[in-house]
């Protein structure tokens, strides 16, 4: 099995790009930010454990995001493989990903940080359908309904604000940027230019996974 990683900072476009391309690439998304706030949702040891991680804008410890991987690879719908988002962030779950799956593309989505707090800060969701929206630069066609499915209820998260996308930020450089040196040298890296258009970012993608 052969699987993709979607890269980039927070709020680089990688959960909007992984809708678009899920249909192309036949591969189910497997966002581990989306993971952790279901678990956060359930009340479960792993969401007591990731919470307070999450409300600071830090990462969560690695054994814990192994853990999950581990256990989400296993899923029917992954035997050909899945589309990482948000997933790996630290050199550690790089290395643990390397032992459980091939990874034949990392796409990473460059977006300049002054850019990044406008879109986190921007950001709504559909609570039915979890389609990913922005006040001004990707709103409802429709005031106030979901595109996709027409729900009239959406959300914000917690962590989606000016203070906590600076701690979300320093992480990135810190622990995850590192990470883009470490698939250069394998040779599979493909930076595309996120500070654009969402249609011709989806454009780059898909060529680039051809
Ligand atoms: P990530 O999954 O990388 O955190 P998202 O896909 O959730 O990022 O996008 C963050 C926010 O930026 C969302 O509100 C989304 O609608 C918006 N967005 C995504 N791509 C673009 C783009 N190319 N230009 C402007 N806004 C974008
Ligand atoms: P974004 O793309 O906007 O940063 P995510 O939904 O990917 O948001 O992640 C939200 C939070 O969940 C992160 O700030 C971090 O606390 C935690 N998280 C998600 N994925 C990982 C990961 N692979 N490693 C460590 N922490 C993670
Ligand atoms: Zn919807």
């Amino acid at each position: 099995m052969e699987s993709i990683v979607l890269f980039g900072p927070p709020g680089a476009g990688k959960g909007t790009q992984a809708q678009r391309i899920m249909d192309s690439t036949g591969l189910p998304q497997v966002s581990t930010g989306d993971m952790l706030r279901a678990a956060v949702a359930a009340g479960t040891t792993t969401g007591i454990e990731a919470k307070k991680f999450m409300d600071a804008g830090k990462l969560v410890p690695d054994e814990v995001i192994i853990a999950l991987i581990c256990d989400r690879i296993q899923d029917p719908d992954a035997t050909n493989g899945v589309m990482f988002d948000g997933f790996p962030r630290t050199i550690p779950q790089a290395e643990a990903l390397s032992k459980i799956t091939e990874v034949s593309h990392v796409i990473a989505i460059d977006v300049p940080d002054e850019r990044i707090v406008e879109r986190i800060c921007g950001r709504y969701t559909c609570g039915n359908c979890s389609s990913v929206y922005h006040d001004t630069f990707n709103p409802t066609t429709k005031d106030g309904f979901c595109d996709n499915c027409d729900s009239t209820e959406f959300k914000r998260r917690a962590d989606d604000n000016a203070d906590t996308v600076l701690s979300r930020l320093s992480a990135y450089h810190e622990q995850t940027s590192p990470l883009a040196k470490w698939y250069i040298e394998r040779g599979i890296f493909h930076q595309i230019d996120g500070d654009r258009a969402i249609d011709e970012i989806t454009t780059d993608i898909l060529s680039a996974l051809k």
